[in-house]
């Protein structure tokens, strides 16, 4: 059987099913996939390993191939259109957990990034613009004592959460359900009015997109510092450029993008705000151990066995 892999993972993945005797193609081009080229893997392939930048839809399920599962190389699953997928006999993965503790750590590094001007630092001594200390230099916002506002307590919030405690903060959060966790639950308003810092871990759905635009800025406190790890498109990102000019929030790091790949002009000339290529799961472990569960993934639902972390209607979630 044949699977196609839409970008190069790490070999660990490759291997597994080059040992259980599948035939592996890997798409080597740069940039993003065409529907062309999605619709004809759909149909030449019995499996296939997507990225979380393929844009698998409606359009592109449209035809019935030989595909029966796709493996997204993500947690989040947003770029398929799971029901349609369904409807074509096609199970959906995902992988969860293996990539929870790399993306809360992420979130933790672009926090202190953004809050203490770590990169603003880092270019002002390599331009030679370090003349001595100064007691006004680059001041910034400490976690000490301050007010942490989570929005999606899943696996990846309560692991930042666990995080952020360390460093003597208090959390609160917003889910749309009661987590069983040490923290407080409060609507989404009171987060947005308590919180000195804002940190998002939801996935992107119908419901969340653009659930962070003017409105939501405006009830933030003033100097507020807003973090993104989850996806653009819950952000609306001219209202967050407008909110980090007046100074609402005192700064930002964003790790996802409204039109990502794209990086709004706005945005790369706004100074408050840290912007990291998408790389929230990019440890060593994190994408060997996704690229094992994904080909694992894959290889049970080809042997007719149930996959190991299902997504949708088939898989009995919609994560
Ligand atoms: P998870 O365990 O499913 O957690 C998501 C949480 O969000 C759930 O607790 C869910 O709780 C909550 N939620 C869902 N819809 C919501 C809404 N409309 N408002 C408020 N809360 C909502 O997922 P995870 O593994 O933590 O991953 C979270 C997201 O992080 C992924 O979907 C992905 O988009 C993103 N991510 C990004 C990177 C990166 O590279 N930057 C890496 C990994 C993951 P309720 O259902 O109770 O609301």
């Amino acid at each position: 059987m044949k699977v196609l892999i839409t970008k190069r993972i790490p070999e660990a993945g490759i291997s597994f099913l080059l040992e259980k005797g599948y035939e592996v193609v890997v798409r080597e081009k740069d940039g993003l996939i065409s529907p062309d080229e999605l619709i004809r893997g759909l149909q030449d392939f019995d499996g296939m390993i997507s990225m979380l930048s393929d844009p698998i839809g409606a359009d592109v399920l449209s035809t019935a191939g030989k595909c029966r599962v796709i493996a997204n190389y993500a947690v989040g699953t947003n770029n398929i259109d799971i029901k349609a997928a369904n409807k074509q006999g096609i199970t959906i993965t995902n992988t969860p957990d293996v990539l929870t503790e790399a993306t809360a750590e992420l979130a933790m590094a672009l926090l202190l990034a953004a809050s203490r001007q770590i990169v603003q630092a880092d270019r002002f001594a390599r331009e030679g613009k370090f003349k001595g200390w100064d007691p006004l230099l680059l001041l910034g916002k400490g976690l000490d004592g301050k007010t942490v506002g989570i929005v999606g307590m899943g696996r990846i919030g309560q692991a930042f959460a666990r995080m952020v405690s360390g460093f003597n903060a208090r959390v609160l959060y917003y889910s749309r359900t009661k987590q069983p966790v040490p923290y407080p639950l409060v609507d989404f308003e009171t987060l947005l009015k308590e919180s000195d810092f804002i940190s998002l871990h939801l996935p992107l759905t119908n419901e969340s997109r653009h659930m962070f635009a003017v409105n939501e800025f405006n009830l933030m406190k003033e100097g507020v510092v807003f973090i993104n790890t989850a996806r653009g498109p819950i952000v609306r990102e001219k209202d967050l450029v407008n909110a980090l000019k007046s100074g609402k929030i005192a700064f930002a790091g964003l790790d996802v993008y409204e039109f990502e790949p794209d990086i709004t002009e706005e945005l790369k000339t706004t100074d408050n705000v840290v912007l990291l290529p998408h790389i929230g799961s990019a440890t060593e472990k994190a994408r060997n151990d996704m690229a094992i569960l994904a080909a694992e993934n894959v290889d049970a639902v080809l042997k007719g066995k149930p996959p190991i972390t299902p997504c949708g209607v088939m898989g009995g979630s919609e994560k």
